[in-house]
């Protein structure tokens, strides 16, 4: 890609895509929201056309493009946010695996991630911390040939159907940041139980859990990379993840945009087609422009990724990425819901799902306060008080 247009992979990815979310997702994406089920079919379906390859290097059997992730992503999201949540869920564990692991760890969970044969779960917020990462209480105690992990966890998304969590826990006494560890959890390992599914308003498709674990045994080999690195590895894990929850909201807001010129163009009020009243028309030009912000800003922090940056170099691209396009979406399908007047708020039709999905986008991946920290930080450095 050059800094303005789409190359020719890329555009073959959105056809692709964009094709199959008409055809193949669309017609689900409703139920799957009402249903509040585990979409397996979409995940098989995904496997099969082997998107979940996307951002991974292609020694992983990937494109190695976070770009082409993204474009894949927003086509997706526009028709069903839960189907494009199920790539997302997967890029998370892989962004911290990737950031992190050792060269043993990456040969052994990357290509069956990249594949779609196992599936994973990353698990670091606890009941009373979620921001605060470095608040976390769950321990690792050191013992002969690994660890003795007892805690719990709160919202970890797919661990009903994850083969393995990546589980965040502070080793030793110690109650710094620097004890922080990212660790192997298996599914059906001894100790560690999945707790009821959230109810929630949206992501409902996608089970978000609370996690109790009553000293489960993780193996030193379990440890993600290096011991004391984990902070560091969580947090460039979510640096390099988040032009992807840019693209959920750049796709949400251009759904919400699609469903609103469908339904401008057919509803009369006062004699006339509502898409003949100027405001309704500069609402939705409002709407395509600040999606289209979003898309770009979107693009230029995958763009980053994909050209190597990182760190703190990355940092407040990402999180203006992420900020940014969630925002959008939040705003984008409420003025959506707006121009459908009372249908907006009918569960008989889908837009009240978008604002629903919004909302969720806003909290996932650090909240987007803890967004405009990072991009405050970097300009004015951390504050000393
Ligand atoms: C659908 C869903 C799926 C999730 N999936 C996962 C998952 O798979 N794995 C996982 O580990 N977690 C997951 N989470 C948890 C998510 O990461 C946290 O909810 C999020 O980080 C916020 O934490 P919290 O809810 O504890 O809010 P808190 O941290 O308690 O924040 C409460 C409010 O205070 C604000 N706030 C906190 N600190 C600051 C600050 N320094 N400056 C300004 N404002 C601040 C927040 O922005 C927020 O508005 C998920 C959450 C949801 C809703």
């Amino acid at each position: 890609m050059n800094a303005y247009m789409l190359g020719a992979e890329q555009q073959q990815i959105q056809d692709a895509v964009r094709r199959f979310a008409r055809e193949k997702v669309a017609a689900r994406a409703d139920e799957i929201d009402r249903s509040a089920e585990y979409p397996e079919d979409m995940f098989e379906l995904l496997r099969g056309l082997g998107w979940f390859a996307l951002p991974f290097p292609e020694e992983y059997g990937g494109t190695g493009s976070t770009l082409n992730a993204c474009i894949a992503l927003e086509e997706l999201v526009r028709v069903c946010y839960n189907t494009g949540y199920l790539l997302a869920v997967q890029w998370t564990p892989f962004a911290a695996i990737l950031a992190g692991g050792t060269e043993a760890q990456k040969k052994q969970y990357l290509p069956a991630l990249a594949s779609g044969r196992l599936r994973g779960a990353i698990s670091v917020t606890e009941p009373q911390s979620g921001s605060d990462v470095a608040g976390i209480k769950t321990r690792a105690k050191r013992v002969p040939g690994g660890y003795r992990i007892g805690g719990s966890k709160t919202w970890c998304t797919g661990a009903p159907v994850a083969d393995f969590i990546l589980l965040a826990a502070k080793t030793g006494d110690d109650d710094t940041r620097g004890s922080i560890n990212l660790f192997f959890i298996q599914r059906g390992t001894k100790g560690l139980q999945i707790g009821r599914k959230e109810e929630k308003m949206g992501a409902r498709g996608i089970p978000s859990c609370p996690l109790f674990l009553d000293d489960v045994f993780a193996a030193e080999e379990d440890r993600l990379g290096e011991e004391a690195k984990g902070f560091k590895v969580v947090m460039e894990a979510f640096n390099l993840a988040r032009p992807i929850h840019a693209a959920r909201g750049v796709g949400l807001a251009q759904g919400a945009i699609d469903h609103a010129v469908a339904y401008v163009q057919s509803r009369v009020a006062f004699g006339q087609k509502i898409s003949d009243f100027q405001g309704v028309r500069w609402t939705l030009a409002d709407m395509a422009m600040q999606t289209e912000a979003a898309r770009q800003l979107c693009y230029r922090a995958a763009g980053m990724v994909d050209a190597g940056v990182s760190g703190r170099a990355l940092a407040p691209y990402a999180a203006m990425a992420k900020c940014f396009a969630t925002d959008t979406a939040m705003k984008v399908a409420t003025d959506a819901v707006q121009l459908f007047g009372a249908a907006g708020i009918s569960m008989e039709y889908p837009i009240n799902r978008y604002m629903r999905d919004a909302k969720v986008l806003q909290i996932v991946e650090g909240t987007n306060q803890i967004q405009r920290n990072i991009i405050g930080n970097s300009i004015l450095g951390r504050r000393s008080a």
